[in-house]
């Protein structure tokens, strides 16, 4: 039997972080997953559904030859097995042993996996982690056919359908909102709460929205759908509220839920966490990983940001507006508008904003999102300040001019609550120079 100081079960972006932070302190390392390296995020997540929406987007701005449903699906498909090839390569070069197979508990310190071929092995290490993800939640209302999809379910449609209905306006959902809307497909979204992304600042939700309906997106918010019936030509979804639509599929977006581990196993990534992000797995699986090597793990979790890759993208780290005031925090809120960035005027893309919450006595950014251009980057240096505990004005005049990140700049000098000698505003005014 195979003796190593660390096995890890799962090969998405939980495991493979783990396997680079055991390599990273020279533990002996083993992978074992059931698909090849990737898992959610390469096969079935980020990846194919990324490049979903840049075929998306050339259709959108009329690209001579955008690819079309098959030809983006296919693209989509390649793109994913040329990462997780690349990963595979990856953790070959770092010495990391990877078994193809799916891997049952066994003791503390010993799975049994059951590889395709139908061989079964042991392998025994010290530390045993199981970073096995999540699957889609499917509530019980919904019926069993083949009209009824998960993104798995869309990432195999052979042909677009003609009109879709989304179940739930969370970032999936409006992400394959997005997608469909691009693609010239009657799309409808329907989201329980009032607004779409009801988890980040309320002013996003509002902003997608209002993009979303102008490139016709049905978006109904507020009522649940409580009926779905399949008829000869389609599906009748009902909601609460008395809407009824008809449709050729349904997207159920609702959420994802962990996969279970039982035997006292070391969980981490989207088994372990209800933030569903690569990025919180990969950061989750850092800190476990430490902890079971005996040091202090750290993890700052406030300080990872989100993205929902929509057309336009909205990305939000820290907390919001609501949030920080329901907290009884004292918070000062800047707030600047793409009209009024030079590089979103050079690329005729105005729409949007950035909206950062600083602390009102100490100037600490608390949080910030972006509706617009470059979102899914420019945030990243709001992460920074975060992380580090740094005011919202440390973010004024470190962009490149003319940068879409500028607007994260000008939204932190509306926010300013200090002078420069330390004493507080009043009221934000105009930065002497
Ligand atoms: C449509 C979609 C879009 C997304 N977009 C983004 C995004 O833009 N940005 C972002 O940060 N996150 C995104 N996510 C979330 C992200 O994909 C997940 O948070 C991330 O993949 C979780 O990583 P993980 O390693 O915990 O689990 P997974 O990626 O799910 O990996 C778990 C792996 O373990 C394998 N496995 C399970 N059980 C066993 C077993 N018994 N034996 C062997 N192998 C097993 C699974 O097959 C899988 O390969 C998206 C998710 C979806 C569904």
């Amino acid at each position: 039997m195979d003796t190593f100081d660390i096995l890890i079960v799962g090969a998405g972006p939980a495991g493979l972080a783990a396997a680079r932070a055991a390599r990273r302190r020279g533990l002996r390392t083993a992978v074992v997953s059931r698909e090849a390296p990737g898992g959610t995020c390469v096969h079935r997540g980020c990846v194919p559904v990324k490049s979903l929406l840049a075929s998306a987007a050339a259709r959108r701005v009329g690209v001579a030859n955008a690819p079309d449903w098959q030809s983006a699906l296919a693209r989509a498909n390649e793109i994913a097995e040329s990462v997780s090839r690349g990963v595979a390569f990856e953790l070959a070069r770092i010495g990391v042993s990877f078994f193809l197979g799916e891997a049952f508990g066994v003791d503390s310190g010993q799975v049994r996996v059951e590889s395709a071929e139908a061989s079964t092995f042991e392998l025994s290490a010290r530390h045993i982690l199981f970073a096995v993800g999540s699957l889609p939640v499917r509530p019980g209302f919904l019926p069993e056919t083949k009209r009824v999809l998960d993104v798995d379910g869309v990432l195999r449609l052979p042909s677009l359908p003609r009109r879709i209905v989304i179940l739930g306006g969370g970032a999936i959902g409006c992400e394959f909102a997005s997608i469909f809307a691009d693609f010239g497909v009657e799309t409808f979204l329907v989201e329980r709460e009032a607004h779409l992304l009801p988890n980040i600042d309320r002013d996003c939700g509002v902003a997608l929205a209002g993009a979303l309906a102008r490139r016709g997106v049905r978006i109904v918010t507020g009522t649940v759908v409580d009926a779905v019936r399949e008829g000869e030509d389609g599906l009748r979804v009902t909601t609460a509220d008395g809407q009824s639509i008809e449709a050729d599929f349904l997207l159920s977006a609702l959420g994802r839920r962990s996969v279970p581990v039982t035997g006292g196993y070391c969980v981490c990534g989207d088994a372990a966490d209800s933030v569903r992000l690569a990025t919180w797995a990969e950061a989750s699986a850092e800190a476990v990983v430490a902890a079971l090597c005996g040091e202090e793990p750290v993890f700052a979790g406030d300080a990872i940001p989100a993205c929902v890759f929509s057309y336009p993208e909205v990305a939000t780290v820290g907390v919001s507006e609501v949030a920080a005031r329901a907290r009884g925090m004292s918070v000062r809120i800047g707030k600047a508008f793409f009209r009024a960035n030079v590089r979103a005027a050079a690329v005729g893309e105005t729409g949007g904003f950035a909206k950062v919450v600083a602390d009102a006595e100490t100037g600490r950014l608390l949080g910030a999102s972006i509706v617009g251009p470059g979102a899914s980057d420019s945030i990243a240096a709001a992460a920074i300040a975060l992380k580090h505990g740094l005011p919202a004005d440390s973010l004024a005049g470190v962009f490149t001019h003319p940068s879409f990140g500028e607007i994260l700049s000008a939204a932190c000098v509306d926010a300013r609550v200090l002078t420069a000698d330390g004493k507080r505003r009043k009221r934000p005014s105009a930065v002497k120079r």
